[in-house]
């Protein structure tokens, strides 16, 4: 559920871990910083600013833990961490994030590439991590959250059966996270697929330990599943700014769902993310700047907003 109510969806910008991530440009800490403060001055409420993984694995995260410490002083924004095992997420919660998330690759495949464990190794490192938090002081316990990721296909497996998203959805809850979030890390995802395997994990692990989604646009899908997404109640999306993303150890795989796009989408359906989409869409150049020659996807950056446009939806009259 977004964390206050005076939203209906809550916006997860993935593009400073997910993004970075997946494109050969390092991206210097100080634009990391100018990023994350300037959508949280936009009103994005919740980003994921790092991955807490070895930096000789990925040197774009070097700098994860100064990234989440600077992260933390800015004010209402909820700052998220993927971690890849224990280690990490010990170093997440030291630095400070207030929400760590681990992903659960429903391909073994694709599991063994990106975390280099089996299933019931994952499963382990979660348990671990669950026991650490329960030790640490109420107040200074963050959020746990599962994501099965490779949850609609995988670019080495193939097809993933749908039982096997659902079970480890279950094993995940069993080894102790308070959320589960599904990934389609591929974009193979379908809005009919979608809304099933929705439900089904629902019906395992109850309505509201399923929230999020993850989508990546590779086959120009990620809108429409976005909407399926909401219409079966679900109330957090993540995306990146500009496209960025992928995935280093899913070939093919492109970029997240464009924040700007989604956020244009949901504000003029008239639902509420907290975000000004004339400053969000003003963030896009300093990831220009700082991103030479990386490319950048959208259309309502291009195409700007339409004319008489008036935030919170075509209902409600300009200069009102
Ligand atoms: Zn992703």
């Amino acid at each position: 559920m977004p964390e206050s109510r005076d939203i209906d969806v809550l916006v997860s910008e993935v593009g400073p871990r997910d993004g970075l991530q997946s494109i050969k440009s390092i991206m210097p800490t100080a634009a990391k910083k100018a990023w994350i403060a300037a959508e949280a001055a936009a009103g994005v409420r919740e980003i994921e600013v790092g991955s807490f993984v070895p930096a000789t694995l990925l040197p774009q995260m070097a700098d994860a833990a100064e990234v989440v410490s600077y992260a933390r002083t800015l004010p209402g924004l909820t700052v998220l961490a993927l971690v890849p095992n224990f280690r990490g997420a010990e170093t997440a919660i030291r630095a400070g994030a207030h929400k760590i998330a681990l992903p659960l690759s429903a391909s073994e495949t694709h599991s063994k590439a990106n975390l280099r464990k089996t299933h019931d190794e994952v499963l382990a490192e979660v348990r671990r991590i669950a026991a650490h938090i329960r030790e640490l002081p109420e107040a200074e316990r963050p959020g746990f959250e599962g994501n099965v990721s490779t949850a609609f296909g995988c670019t080495l497996e193939g097809p993933v059966p749908e039982g096997k998203v659902v079970e480890l959805a279950r094993r995940l809850v069993e080894a102790g996270v308070d959320e589960v979030g599904l990934s389609d890390t591929t974009g193979y995802a379908n809005p009919a697929q979608l809304r099933r395997l929705i439900r089904l994990v629902r019906a395992e692990i109850g309505h509201d330990r399923l929230s999020g989604i993850h989508l990546h646009n590779t086959r120009g899908l990620g809108l429409a599943n976005a909407l399926a997404a909401l219409d079966e109640g679900i109330t957090t999306l993540d995306s990146s700014l500009g496209g960025l993303g992928g995935c280093p150890y899913a070939p093919g795989a492109s970029g997240n769902i464009v924040t700007e796009d989604l956020v244009f989408m949901l504000d003029s359906m008239g639902l509420r993310t907290g975000i000004d989409l004339a400053k969000l869409l003003a963030v896009r150049r300093i990831l220009i700047e700082a991103l030479p020659g990386e490319e950048m996807y959208g259309f309502t950056p291009d195409a700007g907003l339409p004319k008489g446009y008036a935030a919170g939806g075509w209902g409600v009259p300009a200069g009102t």
